[in-house]
């Protein structure tokens, strides 16, 4: 894929970008490995304040930054700026507290002396998508430069803007040369890099073919991972839940970044007693977005982030209903208009146990099933490969505990949408990758757990 800069909503190809050339890649990792060495010796203290200072950069000019999502992805304006803040509260999270995350901990065993010591390990690649295209910057990056390490950025090529933009942050706010770099390189470079000994690790938030593709460069060099990939989170709804809030909810949860996120509710799992009201009200709900463009303020759905996406969601709604699924609303791209424009789409009645119904759907588009009671309902959440979220509505204390002890996921979220929060740790099982990120265990990943023993 080119590296540029492809406004969604127009087509419009608004600036392109020239990759690095190996030698260009090469004076990047060399600095990188430079600035290691003198950034690991810096104290919290220091590292702390450049971070509190990089919050402030997002805070002032998150409307600049917030803008240059907008173009390149096509997120709603509105929620491209509380991204921007959101970055701002996760760096100023771990400036707070990585000092407290890091520091030895002792252990009573048959030596002297012993505890366990965190240290940072290098040069860490983080290859990040288009989704979020801050916020899994920093989510990732806040923790690895608190911890010691410096990070090196192999961002989505359709977003190149925001990934210089990013560099130029860590700089402004006054982290060394070198210890956060962005490399404009294809994917096709990404085993190179995990074949350099100046790369100790890395990171990346994607598909599924990408994640195995970058796991496999690192077992070879039996190197660290961190993956973070898609997701097919159920959304149940039983009979006893407050069902208003859970269809408000349950729109919010779909259309999330114009329904391309990686734990949007992408299946919602709807007792029977109550699923004629469910969906007549989901209906409504979904009828009433606006779609339209992603800069305007009152725009509730945008475009999708690039023809390929936009594509693939058709086609699998093509493969949905030709499986048996009906169409309730939606279900064609917007031809109207230029740009991706998918518009919200409920479909009903796909029969659980066919090959489409596993699949995540990663666009506006809702899977409606029914089911007759409770076991029904967790059979059906965990009938899929991925285990990312999973959100679930009852009043009921028992199935409440039941749902919380059954579902196979990262995050359960009962009564609430899933959501990314730094106080908890994030990430998945199963298909949807493995490791956490935020947190205590997200600082945790990409450190060596020294254990010290004196006698
Ligand atoms: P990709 O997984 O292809 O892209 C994510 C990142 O991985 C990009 O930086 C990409 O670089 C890079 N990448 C792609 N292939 C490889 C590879 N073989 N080795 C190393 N790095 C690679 O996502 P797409 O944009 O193609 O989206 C396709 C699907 O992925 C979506 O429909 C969705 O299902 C899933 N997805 C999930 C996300 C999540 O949040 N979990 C985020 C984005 C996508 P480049 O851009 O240069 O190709």
């Amino acid at each position: 894929m080119a590296i540029a800069t492809i406004n969604p909503a127009t087509g419009e190809t608004l600036k392109t970008f020239e990759p690095l050339n190996d030698s260009e890649i090469a004076a990047k990792l060399d600095l990188a490995g430079r600035a290691f060495e003198q950034y690991r010796q810096t104290n919290f203290q220091k590292r702390s304040h450049w971070l509190e200072a990089a919050a402030e950069i997002l805070e002032q000019e998150k409307a600049d930054f917030a803008k240059l999502m907008t173009l390149e992805m096509g997120k709603p304006f509105k929620a491209a700026v509380s991204e921007v803040e959101k970055c701002a509260v996760v760096c100023r999270y771990y400036a707070e507290h990585a000092a407290n995350f890091l520091a030895d901990v002792a252990v009573d065993t048959d030596a002297n002396h012993s505890f366990v010591r965190y240290q940072p390990l290098g040069a860490i690649l983080a290859v990040m998508p288009w989704n979020f295209p801050f916020w899994q910057v920093f989510r990732f990056a806040a923790p690895a430069l608190m911890a010691g390490n410096v990070g090196l950025l192999k961002h989505a090529s359709n977003v190149p803007q925001c990934a210089l933009a990013i560099e130029d942050i860590f700089q402004r706010a006054g982290f060394p040369q070198g210890v956060f770099q962005t490399l404009l390189i294809g994917a096709g470079k990404v085993a190179d890099l995990m074949a350099d000994d100046r790369v100790k690790a890395a990171t990346l938030t994607g598909s599924e073919p990408a994640g195995a593709s970058l796991a496999a460069a690192a077992g070879k060099q039996l190197k660290k991972t961190v993956l973070e990939l898609g997701g097919s989170d159920p959304f149940i709804v039983l009979a006893s839940a407050d069902l208003e809030a859970a269809v408000v909810t349950a729109t919010t949860a779909r259309m999330l970044n114009n329904g391309q996120s990686c734990i949007a509710a992408k299946r919602f799992i709807v007792a029977e007693a109550i699923a004629d009201k469910f969906e007549k009200l989901l209906l409504e709900k979904f009828e009433a977005l606006k779609v339209g463009d992603p800069m305007e303020a009152d725009t509730d759905l945008g475009p999708l982030a690039t023809p390929g996406i936009l594509e693939d969601l058709d086609q699998q709604v093509q493969t949905a209903v030709k499986s048996g699924g009906k169409v309730l609303t939606g279900g064609q791209p917007l031809a109207n208009r230029s740009g991706n424009f998918y518009p919200p789409t409920i479909i009903i009645d796909i029969p659980p146990d066919t090959p489409i119904a596993q699949e995540e759907f990663f666009g506006p588009v809702a899977l409606l099933f029914r089911v007759p009671d409770l076991d029904a309902a967790i059979k059906l959440a965990n009938a899929t490969p991925f285990g990312l979220g999973a959100s679930a509505w009852t009043t009921n204390d028992q199935e409440r505990d039941r749902l919380v002890e059954e579902i196979e996921a990262g995050a359960v979220f009962i009564n609430g949408m899933v959501k990314s929060d730094p106080r908890l740790p994030f990430g998945g099982i199963k298909r949807s990758g493995y490791g956490r990120e935020l947190s205590i265990q997200g600082i945790h990943e990409f450190v060596n757990v020294k254990t010290v023993w004196v006698k």
